[in-house]
């Protein structure tokens, strides 16, 4: 399995790492700082560099099944290069740490949006451009209200940390899950839960940024009613990269 370096130390841009192994679906390494797509957040893109400087581009990073849990898919027409990675072979794994940043905003500003709606979120995108979300709801959602209480949490300049929760715990504090926007599962143990100080807490497994003030300026650029019990909330960053 893959040491999946981005869960505990999501600012770290690139690492030596060693090839585990590779088919037609992508490659996979010993260890990792690729997030792989999930939880609604995009994958990482980036680069494998190898000790002679030659890169193999990363279009996406996926999750796979058994040892190959995390894949690198490279962007095609790469054949040849990638073709001379074997089980062993020492790379220097790259994030492209722009577009990484922007999803790591994005997803922090999610959790501040379900903060500031108290209704259950049933989808969820994030991508380099925007972040979508979509609540199980049927009421009207306010615009202006939604931009005003983001942009107070993002100034208020809230911590945010990951902490570990045993199901035992969860169950001793009835009161804490019953805060929470999103359940934890049960049964797996542990629960890595996201933690945004006097905010929001809920299980995730995605990349954040430490503090919300890293966030910046947010504009809603859309809210829709998607069907009769769900409303969707578009995010955009205020100023454009
Ligand atoms: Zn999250």
């Amino acid at each position: 399995m893959t040491d999946p370096v981005f869960r505990d130390q999501p600012y770290e841009r690139e690492i030596a790492a060693r090839i585990a192994g590779r088919d037609e679906r992508g490659i996979w390494l010993d260890r990792t700082v690729f997030y792989p797509r999930g939880g609604g957040q995009a994958g990482d893109a980036g680069w494998l560099a190898m000790g002679d400087g030659r890169e193999v581009e990363i279009a996406d990073t996926v999750k796979g099944e058994g040892d190959a849990d995390i894949l690198h898919v490279p962007t095609p027409g790469q054949e040849a290069l990638v073709g001379e990675l074997s089980a062993g072979t020492p790379v220097t794994a790259r994030i492209d740490w722009d577009r990484r940043h922007r999803h790591m905003r994005f997803h922090t500003a999610t959790h501040l949006l379900c903060a500031i709606v108290p209704h259950q979120t049933n989808g969820c995108s994030i991508t380099s451009g925007y972040a979508r979300l979509d609540f199980d709801m049927v009421e009207p959602l306010d615009r202006e209200h939604l931009e005003r209480e983001l942009g107070r949490l993002v100034s208020e300049a809230h911590d945010v940390r990951t902490v570990w929760i045993t199901d035992a715990e969860l169950d001793a504090k009835p009161d804490l899950v019953r805060t929470m926007s999103v359940k934890p599962p049960r049964g797996v143990g542990r629960v890595r839960l996201l933690q945004i100080d006097g905010v929001d807490l809920q299980p995730c497994g995605g990349t954040h940024v430490a503090n919300t003030r890293e966030i910046g300026a947010l504009k809603i650029v859309k809210i829709e009613k998607k069907s009769a019990r769900t409303r969707r909330v578009v995010l955009e960053f205020a100023t454009p990269a």
